[in-house]
């Protein structure tokens, strides 16, 4: 018998943004097959993550996707939700509003700042640097900055069987991207949730604080948002013009109620500026940084593929963002 080590990953009950928590679970087993259904439910409590009260605490953690942990020996990641001790689902478990899609192809581009004693990775200590315009995709000392432990997550994501298929510097110094990319609502929620672990984790060894704030840095700054890109089978198979148009108008009756799951703060970044639209207009348009939905060029010329919703803020629960673009897509009339 081997010693295997699981680290169950869930979701809490903070607000406006739920923290990630996660503890490990060793089982003995001559081999694990990475068969998520093989795995225990377990216990934590819930009065230390603001999920319960002190005196009925003890909460559900239910496995659903495996994943290999790189960092570790004998050790795999575990996204997990939440269960009341009856069995129904907890209130903080947004995982479970999310329905299974397989055919909802999803790419986030999640952007990020490192910070360090406060301030964003590079800035100096008094002041700023100079003006943004040099950062974005750029190489160099004084130009970029955090580039090892970028390189370092991006390994660590590989090796944890992400689809990542990006990585570049943006426009504010300190601040990065990456894109993770999978085929199914919930594969790819759950993808986007371990990454963040991922960065979250490795940040500990470099002494790094991770700010998914929306608007990290006041002023003429860039802020960071989760641009959604998805497609469903009959936008990549059937699409037209018609069909893009239609669903673009069924967001734009629905765009209050996307909003309110777009991330705590993102009024700060949806300004109109930075590359972004304003939060209270909704707009959308063929290869336009400045809409709401963008076309992409190659969507625009054929018609058929994916739509990018620029709304979503950086901090955003993919469950929540994914659970939205569902129900949005249900009332489209094609
Ligand atoms: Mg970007």
């Amino acid at each position: 018998m081997n010693k295997i080590k699981f680290e169950y990953i869930w979701l809490d009950g903070y607000s406006p943004e739920q923290n990630l928590r996660s503890k490990t679970k060793i089982l003995e087993m001559d081999s694990y097959d990475g068969d998520v259904s093989k795995l225990p439910i377990w216990a934590f409590d819930g009065s230390s993550t603001k999920q319960a009260e002190g005196h009925f605490s003890d909460l559900l953690i239910y496995p659903k996707r495996v994943y290999p942990d790189p960092a570790r020996i004998d050790a795999y990641l575990v996204i997990c939700e939440v269960y009341n001790p009856d069995g129904t689902p907890h209130v903080s478990n947004t995982r479970h509003k999310l329905e299974e899609d397989p055919d909802l192809w999803v790419g986030f581009e999640q952007e990020y700042v490192i910070m360090k004693d406060g301030l964003p990775l590079g800035f100096p200590e008094n002041g700023f640097p100079a003006p943004q315009g040099p950062y974005y995709c750029a190489v160099g000392t004084g130009n970029v900055a955090g580039r090892e432990f970028v390189e370092e997550h991006l390994d660590i994501c590989l090796d944890a069987e992400l689809n990542l298929s990006g990585i570049n510097a943006e426009v504010m110094l300190g601040q990065w991207e990456y894109q993770v990319f999978a085929k199914g609502a919930l594969k790819a929620a759950d993808d986007l949730i371990l990454s963040r672990y991922l960065l979250y984790r490795l940040s500990e060894e470099y002494d790094y604080i991770i700010d998914l704030h929306p608007k990290p840095v006041k002023g003429d700054w860039n802020g960071s948002g989760m641009h959604t890109n998805f497609s469903t089978k009959a936008m990549r198979e059937i699409g037209g013009e018609k069909m893009m148009t239609e669903i673009c108008e069924a967001f734009g009756k629905r765009h209050k109620e996307h909003m309110a799951v777009y991330g705590a703060y993102n009024e700060q970044r949806l300004t109109g500026k930075h590359e972004t639209q304003s939060i209270d207009t909704f707009s959308y348009g063929v290869s336009d940084r400045g809409a709401s939905i963008r076309i992409p060029a190659s969507t625009g010329k054929t018609w058929k593929g994916h739509l990018e919703d620029r709304r979503p803020a950086s901090n955003a629960n993919p469950y929540l963002i994914l659970a939205e673009i569902q129900k949005t897509l249900k009332t489209a009339s094609f």
